[in-house]
């Protein structure tokens, strides 16, 4: 398996880190070609309104395509904005694929970063999370699954094909949230959950 992680800016070694102590390997996206034969993308966190502009052009345009043809993908933070269908005070999606609406900052209306433990569905009760000027859920379409919620606020989802999380599982040692996207791209396979 060969997971992909968007490196146009943010948080690239981290992913690349995690995905290979997970067993996974990885490589780094940078440009169209770099998207061929891949079974899953990882978007990470960072600024999504650099990101969105330093991808204008075909490399948007191939994420879109492989977005809507089902490659599997997990957006971290920024990542998630990049997937979201709907960014509060912005016109149409960035990448776009699932059916939330994200409100950029969120929590810098209270404090800028924090670190806590989420109870996570299927992941565990107990994981570590950092959230950095995170995105939150504002609206969830009805085929959107919630994993994991932080004073009643999703902050994680699933719809089909593709993973969101507004916080950064990278910057943890905890490789279970990494474990779990590799489980979703292998149930999705059809190789059930690994051993
Ligand atoms: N605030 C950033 C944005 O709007 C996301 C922050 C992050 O990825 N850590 O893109």
């Amino acid at each position: 398996m060969r997971v992909g992680v968007l490196a146009l800016q943010g948080a690239v070694r981290e992913h690349r880190r995690a995905l290979e102590k997970v067993g996974v390997e990885s490589r780094v996206v940078k440009t169209v070609d770099d998207l061929k034969s891949l079974d899953g993308l990882v978007l990470p966190g960072g600024e999504s309104s650099t990101m969105a502009l330093l991808a204008e052009g075909p490399l948007l345009d191939a994420l879109r395509r492989l977005s809507s043809s089902g490659l599997p993908m997990f957006g971290t933070c920024a990542g998630m904005i990049l997937l979201a269908d709907v960014v509060e005070g912005r016109l149409g999606s960035i990448i776009g694929g699932i059916d939330i609406t994200v409100a950029r900052n969120a929590s810098g209306r209270q404090v800028d970063s924090f670190e806590t433990t989420l109870s996570i569905d299927g992941v565990g009760s107990d994981v570590p999370a950092v959230f950095i000027r995170a995105p939150y859920i504002t609206r969830l379409g009805l085929g959107v699954r919630v994993l994991a919620r932080h004073d009643g606020v999703a902050v994680m989802a699933r719809q089909g094909r593709i993973l969101v999380a507004s916080f950064h599982p990278e910057l943890t040692e905890d490789l279970r949230v990494h474990r779990a996207f590799v489980g979703m791209i292998r149930e999705l396979r059809g190789e059930g959950e690994p051993g």
